[in-house]
């Protein structure tokens, strides 16, 4: 009898799994499922520990559910890469597979990784991998001269019309396999990394549940999206990034559930057509590092850039870093990442803007600040999102843009309802005056116990300028 294995990794869910389901289409193979971990590469990328516990607990949750279909999950723990593919072999001799399914990582350490598995593998094993982390693979989207894109206007533009070209149906889960039934011992599965829990309420464990927001947010939120997106105070959102960076959810489920809620088409509702222009902004930043593998390795996209001379200052970053700038709504934004691993996508601009652009702090630092944090740590996403605040990016924001904190507060929670939440000790500033708390304590003889600002942003923006404008002469 035939056996296969599925090598799960971020993927974890049996909805719409391109690997799984490849493994289980032969009905007669034994089908095999492993899972590796790599708490000493975590470690090194700055894993946060709310997203390995998110992890953790998917891993058991897919563990159960693949037992349910007769598919034993293996786990084993690794050094490194290097022993995840010795081990990898040496399992694949003992257990006899013939044939290792698996869904493609776009890093490029794992894609690394892959090759040279698959070339120890082959004379014995069939590999195959499956673009499953995307809505459309990266071949698929390219330029008349087969490049990538660089800017994203034009990306989207070919994309749409590939995506319209192409079925994403998504795939059921697999049939229960014959055999004898699947004994799992939940308990069984720890890391040797430390663990954080994560506020089940905002991010519920499970396929299912990932799924049910989804459907919650496409019938009843994403009209409404284009507007709400951006305000600080409402769920305006979907909060399924977690769900989508692990793997819990795939791009196609979203698209799919996109389609049912607007069956005469997406383009017609704008709430429905930014949530997918989200969505490829998504794809858009895993195919960059597909082509200019250098960004896994903490490269800005634009040359020029590793000229600019970062301030290096431990205290103003930690100060940036536990919500401590006397910007109300940099401080916020900052302790919700820290209390609840999560961070709005308007915040995650405006405090990126204020590290480099009022603070003159490499954005590295920020980007592993935020990885450490993140319940949904992305490499691909949040690189982009970084190089894209910081304007070293492809298609970023230009330099001389710079946010205003006190403007973006006033625009985007004008009441202060979100500023308060996270900042309690600013309850005595009237609404009126909450993003500037500073004055109204000047102006009244007040003491707060919040710290006035620890630049000046007129100053800190001139410096800026400066800074990039000889970067740039130098270049
Ligand atoms: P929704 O608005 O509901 O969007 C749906 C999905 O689209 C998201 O779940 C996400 O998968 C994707 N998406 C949305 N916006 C973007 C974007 N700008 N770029 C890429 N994908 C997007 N996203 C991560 O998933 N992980 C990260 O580590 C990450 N780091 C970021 C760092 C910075 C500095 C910035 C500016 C953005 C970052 N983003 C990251 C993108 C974005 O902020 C989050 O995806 C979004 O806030 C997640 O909330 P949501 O699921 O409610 O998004």
């Amino acid at each position: 009898m035939p056996t296969h294995l599925v090598w799960l990794r971020h993927d974890l869910r049996v909805t719409d799994n391109r690997a799984l389901n490849a493994a289980c289409q032969h009905s007669e193979a034994k089908v095999l499922a492993v899972f590796i971990a790599t708490p000493i590469q975590w470690k090194t990328h700055h894993m946060a520990p709310r997203q390995a516990a998110f992890l953790l607990a998917h891993l058991k949750a897919v563990q159960a559910r693949l037992a349910e279909l007769n598919i034993p999950l293996h786990y084993h723990e690794c050094d490194d890469f290097q022993d995840a593919v010795k081990w990898l072999i040496d399992f694949c001799d003992h257990h006899k597979v013939d044939k290792l399914f698996y869904n493609h990582q776009y890093e490029i350490n794992e894609s690394r990784r892959d090759h040279a598995l698959e070339k120890k593998l082959s004379h014995q094993v069939i590999c195959q991998g499956f673009h499953d982390a995307v809505l459309l693979p990266p071949e698929k989207v390219l330029k008349e001269n087969g490049q990538m894109y660089q800017v994203f206007t034009p990306f989207r533009r070919a994309f749409l019309k590939q995506l319209f070209l192409t079925n994403l149906s998504c795939i059921p889960v697999p049939k229960k396999r014959d055999g004898p039934q699947v004994s799992i011992s939940l308990t069984e599965l720890s890391f040797d990394y430390p663990l954080l829990d994560f506020d089940t309420e905002l991010f519920p464990i499970g396929e299912a549940a990932a799924q049910k927001q989804l459907t919650r947010f496409c019938d009843a939120k994403v009209s409404a999206y284009s507007h709400a997106r951006d305000m600080l105070a409402i769920k305006g959102t979907s909060g399924l990034s977690p769900y989508l960076t692990l793997g819990i959810l795939s791009p196609r489920q979203c698209l799919g559930c996109l389609r049912e809620a607007f069956p005469e088409g997406i383009e017609d509702h704008k709430g429905a057509f930014d949530w997918l222009n989200e969505l490829i902004w998504r794809d858009f930043y895993r195919h960059l590092l597909i082509a200019y593998p250098r960004l896994s390795k903490g490269h800005p996209f634009i040359g020029w850039t590793t000229f600019v001379q970062w301030h290096h200052s431990d205290s103003l970053l930690e100060k940036w870093q536990q919500g401590q700038t006397g910007y109300p709504i940099v401080d916020a934004a900052m302790r919700q990442l820290n209390t609840t691993g999560w961070m709005h996508n308007r915040l995650r601009m405006i405090t990126a803007s204020f590290l480099v652009k009022d603070l003159l702090i490499d954005w590295r630092l920020g980007e592993r600040y935020f990885m450490s944090q993140l319940i949904d740590g992305d490499l691909a996403a949040n690189n982009g999102g970084w190089q894209w605040a910081a304007s070293t990016g492809t298609d970023a924001a230009p330099y001389f843009r710079i946010f205003n904190p006190t403007t973006q507060g006033e625009r985007f929670d004008p009441k202060g309802e979100f500023i308060r939440h996270w900042l309690p000790e600013l309850n005595p500033v009237p609404e009126s005056e909450i993003h500037q708390p500073w004055s109204w304590a000047e102006k009244n003889h007040k003491q707060l116990d919040y710290p006035t600002p620890i630049v000046d942003h007129q100053q800190a923006r001139q410096a800026t300028l400066s800074a990039f404008a000889t970067a740039k002469n130098l270049s």
